[in-house]
């Protein structure tokens, strides 16, 4: 049975990534420009990233009749009680780019406990009433080091839990079983399963 979900992301990162995780389960993923449409711009003013990742999937869900999902994501510092947090995406932003954000971060933990965790929140919308929302959340600490590596984010200065690598570092199967967004998909796959949409 396949099953087809549009992604409300413009992300190239994540949409891949969505991609490779569905697939194998009989799940198409369109994303926007896809369909040759404009995702239309939104205000991440939650205060969660559930707020957040609702707010995206309510807002795309008006210009698409397909169920579709939105993600909201972001790296908890532990030593930084929880910051960047929700201002994840922001956080890169105001240090100019990913790498400045990167480095800044291990600047910051300098002498500091260096847990952290990724979070991914998925809001599925268009399918039930309300929005179905799905949480991943990979425990992990920040590297020591950075070598000023890019891929997606702060792949480059994420080790999970138990792996000694980074994201950037392992492969992108072993992200793709581990990761917040892989945890936030095997959620979402097993309620469409119940449902017997897949
Ligand atoms: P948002 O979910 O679009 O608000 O952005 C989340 C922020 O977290 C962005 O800065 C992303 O680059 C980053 N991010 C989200 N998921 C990942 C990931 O899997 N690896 C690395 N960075 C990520």
């Amino acid at each position: 049975m396949n099953f087809e979900i549009v992604l409300a992301s413009t992300n190239p990162h994540k949409v891949k990534e969505y991609r490779e995780i569905l697939s194998k389960h009989g799940i198409t993923v369109y994303s926007f420009s896809d369909l040759n449409l404009d995702l239309p711009d939104v205000e991440e003013d939650g205060k969660t990233f559930k707020a957040n990742a609702i707010k995206k999937a309510l807002n795309a869900a008006k210009y698409v009749h397909f169920p579709v999902i939105a993600d909201d994501s972001g790296l908890s510092l532990k030593a930084l009680k929880g910051f960047p947090g929700i201002k994840t995406a922001r956080f890169a932003k105001e240090c100019g780019n990913q790498i400045n954000a990167n480095k800044e971060i291990i600047k910051r933990l300098e002498g500091k406990s260096h847990d952290a965790t990724f979070t991914c929140v998925i809001a599925l919308a268009n399918l039930a009433d309300k929005p179905l929302i799905f949480e991943g959340i990979v425990k992990g600490k920040i590297s020591d080091s950075y070598k000023g590596e890019t891929s997606f984010g702060y792949d480059p200065i994420f080790i999970p839990e138990g792996k000694g690598k980074t994201f950037y570092h392992i492969d992108k199967n072993t992200k793709n079983e581990i990761s917040h967004r892989a945890l936030a998909c095997k959620k979402l796959i097993t309620a469409l399963k119940v449902n017997n949409l897949i």
